[in-house]
């Protein structure tokens, strides 16, 4: 039995694609929206001959009419630090604009909203480990606001449409998450390294490495997405793995299970890097019976094929 139309903006970014994933298998009909600024066809080509599954090359930013949906799922953003320094204005527009515009195809067709949230609403946190209670610490101006701030005025739209709209809205606090279909050269922590040790260059550490996050690998990070989205609750839920390392820590792993013998090497702390990152899971755990399964060995492992791929492929492309 189909459970009905769900709208993925972002569909075809790393985490918008398993997503669609998980809800096909749900039974959902998805209809992707995607201007495929980040996003890659290629993350979505093992659904192309699903009939129900629909891929609309279409920027959010202006206002848009998905047809009769029955959830709106908005997931579009830029959303590595290379990548949203890279489309800062664009990162503004899809928070700003891009929610405004998911949220009207919600209210006009009486569809549950679902938004994806960051752990980087709490900036360089003062708090740890962070809470949904938690305001944050954010600097408004640095080069990370752009991000930052476009992800807290998108859950304030949401709120606000929830308050004076009545649109059923839910909100996800997503922490450092990583898997297969992360593109190779985001410039995020795990692609970089695994590139590195792979090619067998240096493991380019910022700062001291003393910095702390918390990665969750894909699969567990997508089973929230869906029992949150099952759930009633629209206050924001942190769905990220709680077991925090260095990133030095984290560089060791890399070197370790791909077997590399690679160095570190390093290099300056981009300005605001957050130090330290940790989500407190108790809400996810109480309300959705959540928490991850994979741990950072296994989940580095389990992602070891798709990038020792990723990486022949630029390889031979460069030739
Ligand atoms: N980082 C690093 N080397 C790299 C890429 C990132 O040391 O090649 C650090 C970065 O400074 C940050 C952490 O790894 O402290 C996570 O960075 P990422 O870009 O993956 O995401 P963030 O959590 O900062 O959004």
């Amino acid at each position: 039995m189909s459970r009905g139309r769900a709208l993925v903006t972002g569909g075809a970014g790393f985490l918008g694609s398993h997503l669609c994933d998980a809800l096909l298998g749900d039974g959902w009909h998805v209809v992707v929206v995607d201007n495929l600024l980040t996003g890659r066809r290629s993350n979505l080509a093992h659904l192309a001959n699903e009939p129900r599954f629909e891929l609309i090359e279409k920027d959010i930013c202006q206002p848009f009419d998905a047809g009769k949906i029955d959830y709106v799922f908005h997931f579009a953003s830029p959303a590595s630090p290379d990548d949203y320094h890279r489309h800062g204005i664009e990162t503004l527009q899809v928070g700003s604009l891009g929610t405004f515009n998911a949220l009207e195809n919600a209210r006009r067709y009486g569809a549950k909203y679902f938004v994806s949230s960051t752990s980087e609403c709490y900036g360089d946190p003062l708090e740890h480990p962070q809470k949904e209670t938690y305001w944050g610490n954010v600097n408004p101006i640095g080069p990370r606001s752009v991000y930052d701030e476009a992800k807290r005025f998108t859950e304030a739209v949401t709120m606000a449409y929830r308050r004076y709209h009545k649109v059923d809205t839910r909100i996800v606090r997503i922490f450092n998450t990583y898997g297969p279909r992360m593109q190779i050269n985001d410039g995020r922590v795990v692609p970089n390294f695994m590139k590195q040790a792979l090619l067998g260059e240096d493991l380019t550490v910022y700062g001291d490495g003393k910095q702390t996050r918390s990665f969750c690998y894909v699969s567990d990070e997508v089973d929230g997405f869906i029992r949150l989205s099952k759930s009633d609750e629209h206050l924001p839920v942190n769905i990220g793995n709680p077991n925090e390392f260095t990133i030095l820590e984290c560089a060791q792993l890399v070197v370790k299970v791909t077997g590399s013998k690679s160095q570190i090497r390093y290099e300056p702390l981009p300005q605001d890097d957050p130090k330290q990152r940790r989500p407190d899971i108790t809400k996810a755990r109480q309300l959705l019976g959540w928490e991850p399964k994979v741990n950072l060995e296994s989940g580095l492992r389990l992602t070891l094929d798709y990038f020792r791929k990723a990486v022949e492929e630029r390889t031979s492309a460069a030739r």
